[in-house]
């Protein structure tokens, strides 16, 4: 019985690091990194595939005093995908307790209606050359609010104009902020940057 209560309060992590937060609208700010193990996904420019199976299986508590101890104000809890471990939602909810400013990186193929509403969730839409575009949950869609942020990975002109008419299609520009972020090696930032239309969009630094 103690044995399950405990397993019921882990997670399998790859790693926790400190940084300055790279991408999405909370850039430049130094963030503790909390990267969890597993990808039902295989996107076809993943850098981060060393997540896959690698990590070490922490209780709740622990990941929480390791987090603390860094000192910064934000943490991004990523993967892999952070959702396939359902107590991901626990770790999320005991950060933003903890009076944290959360993010949230998942690829948009979970169901993202249990997280907390106080995290900031930065939910791919995968495009055509990513190899997962199948996997989109659309229904994730309705639960967006404006302090959420969809970002697609481009990495050619046809996923850009594919990006585009699916905003239109979703009307998704009108819900949540969009970030357009280029593919590493695949697209270049500059000519994404000059293609017609991207107003609407951010052009993030990197995937
Ligand atoms: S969803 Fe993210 S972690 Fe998973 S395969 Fe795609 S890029 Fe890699």
């Amino acid at each position: 019985m103690i044995e399950t209560a405990r397993k019921s309060e882990r997670l399998r992590v790859n790693e926790i690091f400190h940084s300055l937060q790279g991408e999405a609208d909370a850039v430049g700010y130094p963030t503790v990194f909390v990267r969890l193990t597993g990808c039902p996904l295989r996107c076809q420019y993943c850098d981060t595939e060393y997540a896959f199976h690698a990590g070490d299986w922490l209780d709740l508590e622990a990941i929480l005093d390791k987090v603390r101890g860094y000192g910064a104000q934000h943490v991004c809890v990523t993967g892999g995908e952070p959702l396939a471990q359902p107590n991901c939602l626990k770790l999320l909810t005991r950060l933003c307790d903890d009076g944290f400013h959360v993010s949230l990186e998942t690829s948009g193929a979970l169901d993202v209606a249990a997280v907390d509403a106080r995290v900031s969730r930065v939910i791919d839409v995968k495009t055509p050359a990513s190899n997962e575009a199948s996997r989109n949950r659309l229904e994730n869609f309705q639960a967006l609010t404006p302090r959420d942020q969809l970002k697609f990975v481009i990495c050619s002109r046809e996923d850009y104009d594919w990006s585009k008419e699916f905003l239109r299609q979703h009307r998704l520009a009108e819900r949540c902020r969009i970030l357009f972020s280029p593919s590493y090696h695949q697209q270049s930032p500059t000519t994404l940057a000059e293609l017609d239309g991207i107003a609407p969009a951010t052009v993030a630094a990197k995937h």
